[in-house]
């Protein structure tokens, strides 16, 4: 199966400068740049364009609109299945996504590191293979220009008792690129740069 992954377009997804093709594109949240409805409307106009048979999307802390209006915003996305703490199996593939990260100044599904947080990882299925978050686990992809480690160290526990293939994720858009340990994947595919440039390509993985 080869998988897509793309993140943090922040409504600049007309710019991109092509998408690669595959069975599953992945968006690991941040579609628009303020929760705005007519970015959703406008990505969802511009998934239909992608061949990918499969398109999964879920919402970074940028979505508001999916976290205060998610009656109006889910629906909008009818060229993709939007994930939120839910799973989808293709092709035997085990795949479960999830918008939380840690808190950062009241952003969207922002929540407290510690037991708030690890409350919503530890819903993660056990046979999961391939997991979306919008933010990075601690010591993957998480390194900030100004040198802090932002990622989740919640996360990184319960992925450690999991046996992922994959791990997609954006957030911190200067920690784009992937790592790998004990033979799980771990992409930033933060496709916009730091400066809001959607210049970073698609990372394809093959699983
Ligand atoms: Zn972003």
């Amino acid at each position: 199966m080869r998988i897509v992954c793309i993140s943090d377009t922040h409504g600049l997804h007309d710019q991109i400068n092509g998408i690669p093709d595959g069975d599953v594109l992945v968006h690991a949240g941040d579609l628009t740049n303020h929760g705005e409805l007519e970015q959703v409307q406008s990505f969802n106009t511009w998934l239909g364009q992608l061949p990918h048979a499969h398109k999964l999307v879920i919402a970074g802390n940028h979505d508001f609109c999916f976290e205060k209006n998610p009656d109006v915003s889910e629906p909008m996305l009818t060229n993709a299945t939007y994930l939120r703490d839910s799973a989808i199996e293709i092709d035997g593939v085990h795949f479960y996504g999830s918008p939380w990260q840690p808190w950062f100044y009241d952003w969207a599904f922002n929540l407290r590191r510690g037991s708030e947080i690890r409350a919503k990882w530890d819903l993660v299925p056990k046979n999961t293979d391939v997991l979306i978050t919008h933010g990075p686990p601690a010591n993957h992809g998480d390194e900030t220009a100004s040198h802090e480690y932002a990622g989740c160290k919640d996360l990184l526990e319960v992925i450690d008792t999991l046996n992922l293939q994959l791990h997609v994720f954006g957030h911190i858009h200067e920690g784009y690129g992937t790592t790998e340990t004990n033979g799980t994947r771990f992409v930033n595919a933060s496709t916009c740069t730091l400066a809001y440039q959607p210049t970073n390509p698609a990372i394809v993985i093959d699983i």
